[in-house]
């Protein structure tokens, strides 16, 4: 992984977000606010636009901006969360390159800063139950076949929070209403990785 890759992948979110807006969108009117869609476009299309007048110099400069542009860009819980993710994940990144390992390890230091922010637990039917998976499954071989398992295993944790019910976020508001429904931030979390899969396929 380098940091042109890694502009790569924040580009191939921003494209993912703005093919699956409505669908998000759609997910988030069930159990929440229907505006998932629209902050998570808005975010990335902020992050691709901030990067391009940005002089990265390693991996983790490319992360540190996508995740301050998120906190400063996105109205919702999803901005300060993913950019808490994104900001502690770049910090830990300071060399040109990363392998498979160093990249595992700094996604699972993001995803602890995010829990410590939003204080969710596997279960609790969020974003966590997508990325908790994720990064379990991301091991320390090449970066495209660990980015592959963990973008599987993302899809079964999204898939995994329909009969949860929700203890975080708004959807929490709705109680037992909220189960038989997807996630939109576990749907989210699991676009990022299979952008990342698209982007380190050889
Ligand atoms: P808002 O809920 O403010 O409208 P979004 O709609 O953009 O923000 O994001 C909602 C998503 O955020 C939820 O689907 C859930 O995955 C995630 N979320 C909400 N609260 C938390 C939390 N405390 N911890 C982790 N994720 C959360
Ligand atoms: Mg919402």
């Amino acid at each position: 992984m380098d940091t042109h890759l890694t502009r790569l992948w924040m580009r191939a979110v921003a494209t993912a977000m703005d093919l699956h807006k409505d669908r998000l969108t759609q997910l988030d009117s069930a159990i929440g606010d229907a505006d998932h869609g629209v902050n998570m476009q808005r975010g990335f299309t902020a992050v691709v636009a901030a990067l391009d007048d940005y002089e990265a110099e390693n991996v983790g400069d490319v992360l540190v901006k996508t995740g301050t542009t998120l906190i400063s860009s996105v109205g919702g819980a999803a901005g300060p969360l993913y950019g808490t993710f994104f900001r502690t994940a770049g910090k830990q990144l300071t060399a040109p390159t990363a392998d498979g390992g160093e990249l595992a390890s700094a996604l699972g230091a993001g995803l602890r800063g995010l829990q410590k922010l939003g204080a969710a637990v596997p279960g609790d039917k969020t974003m966590v139950d997508a990325l908790m998976p994720a990064l379990a499954a991301f091991d320390s071989e090449a970066p495209a076949a660990a980015a592959a398992k963990a973008a599987d295993a993302a899809e079964a944790g999204m898939r995994g929070t329909i009969p949860m019910q929700a203890r975080k976020g708004r959807a929490s508001y709705l109680g037992a209403r909220s189960v038989g429904h997807q996630d939109p931030g576990a749907t989210s979390a699991a676009l990022i990785f299979r952008a990342l899969v698209e982007v380190l396929q050889p």
